[in-house]
């Protein structure tokens, strides 16, 4: 390594997002005294600055004042069980370790919460942290601790190269300018924006024919190209968040509303509807990756006049908004545009969309009657949601996983997030942290509020990891 006084910085950081800033400040805290975060945009913040912020922690004192009783060994079960272990158990284990110490550590920074607790997914608790403010809120008060603690953050410097001396990192490279540093952090984010690495590495997006990305421009995946000179080990094929899509617009709807019924296409009825969102996604790629979404007039009028989405949950600081898609309006806009199939007869309807009639008209009968008698008992849906399709004409509107909401494949690290290389030897110098990581998330989401809760919490971790070996 090099020593304190030939290096230009003790750790850079490369990303300025909540993984990179909360990495610049626990690499401080830790004794680090130059740390510079270079940044490729204009902008700090990254995704996370778009991002609802939700956070996932276990055993906080938010949940405490809620009266919850939770705690880490609780949260890294449902997070192993519900991705059937398929993940880096002891990374995840210290995720779950500390996320929620790292809550706690935003609010003691100055990050507000509201005092509602969340369901991310299907825990048995809920314990995810809804921040007042959204992401934004969260990146601004890391950005002013930062900038406090004389922690420089370069904009516009989009890194293309690490510097590598005796199987060492030992600093960046931004086309012929180079830094040396006694650790790298590497928070640069995922690759959503780059549709080309979006069709190599998250084929099941891109596949749908629909893909397009709702985070911010600068998740290049840049190290998935910088990291190759290192040889990092990449995990996590075809992992990320796919949202249900309607291709009306680009504009992304994290739940679809509850009183919506969901056929494949043999016209048969396949999931509760209300499903959390990272669940949602497997049961449409055990589809074939296309639904659609059934309905009837007087529903979409009802649903239109009551003004708010009735979705199962409501976050905090989003409630009472009507649904962008699922509202009369929309609906007979993209009728003109040929997205929506209308029919007076449901056999109209299985004619228009492909599907059996005989198979539609019974998955109605049942849906009807479910409605009646009050208990979704094929899909235990709760009542309230349940919808009788029984007052022409009838809807019918393809949906698909084609929102990428963020990507999951990335470099691989060790619980202390030390990068490790091909063979599975740590690569001196070199930490990571965040959407950058592969192997962290898994295939069932456990969100919302499990990548930010990876990105502070593991943030932190490579901080540390960074700083100690730097010193
Ligand atoms: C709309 C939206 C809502 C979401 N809501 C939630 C939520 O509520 N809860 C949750 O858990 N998750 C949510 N997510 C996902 C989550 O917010 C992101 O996965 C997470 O914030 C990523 O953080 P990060 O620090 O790893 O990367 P980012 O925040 O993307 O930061 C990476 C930074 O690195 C920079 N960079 C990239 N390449 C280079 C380079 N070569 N050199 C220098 N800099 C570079 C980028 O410009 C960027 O600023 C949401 C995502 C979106 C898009």
């Amino acid at each position: 390594m090099l020593d304190s006084a030939t290096r230009d910085m003790d750790v850079i950081v490369i990303g300025s997002g909540a993984a990179g800033l909360s990495a610049a400040l626990a690499a401080h805290e830790a004794g680090a005294e130059r740390i510079l975060v270079a940044e490729a945009e204009g902008i700090v913040g990254g995704s996370s600055r778009l991002s609802g912020g939700l956070m996932m922690g276990a055993g906080t004192r938010y949940q405490r004042a809620q009266g919850i009783e939770d705690d880490w060994e609780a949260l890294f079960h449902d997070y192993m069980t519900l991705n059937m272990w398929q993940v880096e158990a002891g990374v995840v284990e210290r995720l779950t370790q500390r996320a929620g110490a790292a809550v706690e550590w935003l609010g003691d920074l100055g990050v507000e919460f509201y005092d509602q607790l969340v369901f991310g997914g299907d825990e048995t608790k809920p314990r995810v942290h809804c921040p007042i403010g959204r992401g934004q809120a969260v990146i601004d008060v890391l950005t002013r601790h930062c900038r406090d603690r004389g922690i420089e953050i370069a904009l516009g410097q989009r890194v293309d190269r690490l510097l590598v001396e005796d199987g060492e990192v030992t600093g960046i490279a931004v086309g012929d300018d180079t830094i040396t540093a006694g650790s790298v952090i590497v928070a640069s984010g995922g690759f959503g924006a780059s549709e080309q690495k979006r069709s190599e590495y998250f084929p099941s997006v891109f596949d749908t024919g629909w893909s397009y990305y709702i985070g911010a421009d600068g998740a290049r995946g840049d190290a998935i190209d910088f990291t190759r000179g290192v040889n990092a080990q990449l995990t996590g094929f075809d992992r990320g968040l796919r949202l249900l899509h309607t291709d009306f617009d680009k504009m992304y709807e994290a739940y679809i509303p509850g009183w919506l019924t969901l056929i494949n296409r043999h016209g048969h009825r396949f999931c509760n509807e209300t499903a959390p969102y990272g669940i949602m996604d497997g049961l449409l790629k055990a589809q074939g990756d296309s639904a659609f979404a059934i309905f009837d007039h007087r529903s979409l009028v009802e649903a239109t006049e009551l003004g708010v989405a009735r979705y199962k949950q409501q976050i905090p600081g989003s409630t009472k908004r009507q649904s962008p898609h699922w509202n009369l309006d929309v609906i007979d806009l993209m009728l003109k545009e040929g997205k929506v199939h209308k029919r007076d007869t449901l056999a109209e309807l299985a004619e228009s969309i492909h599907v059996p009639v005989g198979a539609l008209e019974a998955t109605v009968e049942r849906i009807n009657e479910f409605a009646s008698a009050g208990e979704d008992r094929d899909y235990v849906k709760d009542p309230k949601f349940l919808e009788p399709i029984s007052d022409g004409p009838f809807y019918a509107v393809e949906v698909r996983p084609a929102t990428c909401c963020f990507t999951a494949f990335g470099v691989r690290i060790d619980r202390d997030a030390q990068v490790l290389d091909e063979n599975g030897r740590v690569i001196s110098g070199l930490y990571a942290a965040g959407e950058v990581c592969g192997g962290v998330i898994g295939p069932r989401y456990v969100g919302s509020g499990n990548s930010y809760g990876n990105c502070v919490t593991m943030g932190r971790v490579a901080g540390q990891s960074a700083a100690a070996h730097a010193h």
